[in-house]
């Protein structure tokens, strides 16, 4: 019997410190962290990075041949549900999209000059970098048409085009944008993968876009996400990653265990959340009972247990099949994991609010800040629509269709049953 639901101990000892530490340095610092002086913070977060190298925690989510430390998918799923209690953590163990997705596609398309340069530096925490892909023009769902083009111009490439909610792209010190470098090899062999350092000429961050999480943004800010145009932006012909056409597959790899990563990121939030409901619950009375006692508030913890639980359960699973299978195997799951997990969230967040009141609708508690921020689950990293529809194409392979009646039809049924009856009567010497 090989399944089992507890982690050997010296991980356990490890998952532990995670909670410790993100408890005692973190969880306290949310308060004041948005406002803090960015120059201080760095240093700061640099000195917490640090704590986190030592215990050999940081940038854990690399394949070990690419420089991570070989952890498996259901190990890295447990430590992302941890991180994600706080998410500032995700900055401070060197998971911070965009920057954890563009280390995979630099480590599987980079060379190794390439790598000297722009990932091991992003891995150290020295540089920051942003993914280029959405455009405001054509759907982001379908990356198989895309507007903004790469041509070749002596030893240059020449970027012509427009993009949209790039996150920390106003910040970064790289920008990996996504372009048309071979209109040919439509759908999946068509784009490329480039390197545009920050200041490049051409490449003209417009804004920072308002959003729900932050409707106005101060412009340069990490976690803002920019708008950005690039009109005869070159950059050197060994800035391209991979070969020309690639670009659909390196951006892959940024998906894969990153959806496992994110939707358990979430589950530690949606948990952090049912606390608060929980709390709140138990300490404030109305009509003459707590809270707790009213049914319907009883409904909204058991099920947000439930619903997060079983999500657990899902994510778990999902990462222990990727461990065994490798990422073909899980291609729908990780899709089914990405659209599950970003409704439970969302319902848990929801309910949080509404048995806190007026309190939860409040910014007095982080729960509404974090519906806000979270509720881009269901669109980003492919809408939950797309993720849907996916795992339906994959189940609905499984079926043959039938002429006539369906194969359950019961009166259809009924001659085989009597003469399966009739065989085990015989069998059983009856009649
Ligand atoms: C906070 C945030 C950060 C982001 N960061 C980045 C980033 O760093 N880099 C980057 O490149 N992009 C980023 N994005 C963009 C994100 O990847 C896109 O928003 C996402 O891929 C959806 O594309 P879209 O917004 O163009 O929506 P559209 O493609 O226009 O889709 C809109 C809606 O149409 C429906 N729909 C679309 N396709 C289908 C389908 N096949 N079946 C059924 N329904 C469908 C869905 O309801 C979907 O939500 C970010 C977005 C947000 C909100």
């Amino acid at each position: 019997m090989a399944w089992d639901f507890a982690s050997e101990p010296e991980f356990e000892a490890q998952l532990q410190w995670m909670r410790s530490f993100i408890d005692r340095e973190l969880i306290p610092l949310e308060p004041i962290l948005d406002h803090l002086p960015a120059s201080e913070w760095l240093v700061v977060k640099r000195h917490l990075q640090d704590q986190v190298k030592a215990q050999g925690l940081w940038g854990a989510f690399l394949d070990p041949k690419l420089g991570g430390n070989g952890l498996g998918q259901l190990k890295l799923a447990l430590m992302s549900e941890i991180i994600g209690r706080c998410m500032y953590s995700m900055a401070i163990f060197g998971v911070q999209a965009p920057d954890s997705g563009n280390m995979e596609l630099l480590a599987h398309g980079a060379t190794d000059t390439q790598k000297e340069r722009w990932l091991w530096p992003n891995m150290r925490g020295e540089i920051s970098s942003a993914f280029a892909l959405t455009e405001p023009f054509l759907a982001g769902a379908d990356p198989t048409v895309i507007g903004t083009t790469a041509t070749t111009d002596g030893e240059e490439w020449v970027l012509e085009g427009h993009k949209w909610f790039i996150t920390n792209a106003s910040v970064a010190d790289i920008v990996l944008v996504f372009a048309e470098t071979n209109p040919d090899g439509r759908p999946h062999r068509h784009a490329s993968v480039f390197v545009v350092p920050a200041g490049t000429p051409g490449m003209e961050i417009v804004r920072d876009i308002g959003t729900m999480a932050h409707p106005d943004p101060e412009y340069g800010r990490v976690g803002n996400h920019a708008e950005i145009v690039f009109r005869n932006c070159r950059i050197p012909a060994d800035h391209l990653i991979g070969q020309p056409g690639e670009g659909f597959t390196l951006a892959q790899q940024r998906l894969g265990g990153g959806r496992i990563h994110h939707a358990m990121r979430w589950l530690g939030q949606a948990q952090r959340s049912l606390d608060i409901m929980g709390e709140r619950a138990v300490s404030r009375t109305s009509h003459g009972k707590l809270l707790a006692q009213h049914q319907m508030v009883q409904d909204y913890v058991a099920l947000s247990h439930m619903e997060i639980q079983a999500a657990r359960l899902l994510t778990f699973h999902t990462a222990w099949k990727m461990d065994k299978y490798g990422a073909a195997a899980v291609r729908a799951d990780l899709g089914m994991v990405k659209a599950h997990v970003s409704k439970v969230v969302l319902a848990v967040l929801d309910r949080t609010i509404q048995v806190c009141g007026a309190l939860g609708y409040s910014s007095d508690l982080p729960v509404e800040a974090w519906y806000r921020s979270t509720r881009f689950g269901p669109i980003g990293d492919g809408p939950d629509e797309l993720h849907k529809s996916v795992l339906a194409r994959t189940l609905l392979k499984g079926y043959t269709p039938v002429e006539g009646w369906p194969s359950e039809h019961i009166p259809s049924r009924r001659p085989a049953a009597e003469a399966k009856w009739a065989e085990l009567k015989t069998m059983a010497g009856v009649g």
